[in-house]
């Protein structure tokens, strides 16, 4: 997608502090943190959100959901919590799914 700012930190046409990259997905520190470690976990492949999660992303998703753990251990965190926003009314402002891993505070708001 030419906009999309996630697509372009992918093809490396703006930076981003990069903390993961294999052949289907990107890790980067959120530009604007709201926890002591807050990261985003982004497909390269441009998916808007999860309203437009069809089979064949199941894998991709699966990968996603299981490199949460391991980034967050990485970067020294006992817990942390993982954020999907979805749609304009669910909080998205950048529409390329991204999976917000934060943590490091001592106690996280209780939801
Ligand atoms: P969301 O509101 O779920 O769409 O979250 C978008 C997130 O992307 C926000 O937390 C932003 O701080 C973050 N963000 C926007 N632009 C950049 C960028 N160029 N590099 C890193 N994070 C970004
Ligand atoms: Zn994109």
């Amino acid at each position: 997608m030419d906009n999309c700012i996630f697509c372009k930190i992918v093809k490396r046409e703006i930076p981003a502090s990069i903390v993961y990259e294999d052949s289907d997905l990107l890790a980067f520190k959120d530009i604007n943190p709201i926890d002591k470690v807050h990261l985003l976990i982004i497909p390269k492949e441009h998916i808007e959100n999860l309203f437009y999660c069809k089979e064949q992303h199941k894998e991709t998703l699966s990968k996603m959901m299981f490199l949460a753990p391991k980034l967050a251990k990485e970067n020294g965190l006992e817990g942390f919590r993982t954020m999907i926003n979805t749609g304009e009314k669910g909080g998205q402002e950048v529409f390329h799914i991204h999976f917000h891993v934060y943590g490091g505070s001592e106690k996280l708001a209780k939801i």
